[in-house]
């Protein structure tokens, strides 16, 4: 027997999302199922209020309720300093670090010749555009420790300096990162010790 049309629909939209295969698509498919109406109301709501009123700030290209965000708006943070990142999650971990009181910049991904990806498909001109107009001392290059994060880091670092942006020191996170590590799922104390570590490229 064939499963109803509109479940197999929801399994389809749900199977198209990062890190689910059909397995899950199918428990999670059956779960809201499950759910009381209320209870899908509720889920329905907020993923709609979160894509009407979550934007991203102009400045650091995080998301926030407000632009610019309430990073790049806190006058008690350090200007000079920029964090680049390559997705808002990965701010968001950054962000518990008590001890990093500079500011960020989203890449928005990674460089992936494979994929791809090359750099006018994620920020980096719009990285440049602010070194060149705020006066920042350093920017610490905070993308993944795989492959394509370290790449992409490297090219950063050449750019920045082949652009003559001569005051700036380039500084990549590292020590306490295990190579090929996620900063988004990695705890404070390694991203503390990452930070506090860094060595210049
Ligand atoms: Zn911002």
């Amino acid at each position: 027997m064939n499963r109803p049309q509109y479940i197999e629909r929801m399994i389809e939209i749900i199977k198209r999302m990062p890190g689910v295969g059909p397995k899950m698509a199918e428990r999670l498919s059956y779960h809201i199922l499950k759910m009381s109406e209320n209870e899908v109301g509720s889920l329905v709501d907020s993923i709609l209020k979160a894509r009407h009123i979550i934007k991203s700030c102009s400045i650091c290209y995080n998301l926030s309720e407000h632009d610019p965000c309430s990073i790049c708006t806190d006058s008690a943070r350090d200007c000079s300093i920029i964090c680049v990142v390559e997705t808002p999650q990965d701010l968001i971990a950054i962000s518990k670090v008590k001890d990093y009181k500079g500011l960020y910049f989203v890449l928005g991904g990674v460089l992936s010749p494979l994929d791809a990806v090359c750099p006018d498909d994620i920020r980096i001109d719009n990285l440049i555009k602010r070194l060149k107009s705020d006066n920042i001392n350093e920017v610490i290059i905070a993308t993944d420790t795989d492959s394509k994060g370290e790449m992409t880091a490297v090219y950063l670092a050449e750019l920045i300096k082949k652009i003559g942006i001569i005051d700036i020191k380039v500084t990549r996170i590292g020590y306490g990162l295990p190579v090929g590590g996620d900063i988004e799922y990695a705890d404070e104390v390694t991203i503390s010790r990452a930070i506090a570590g860094r060595r210049e490229m």
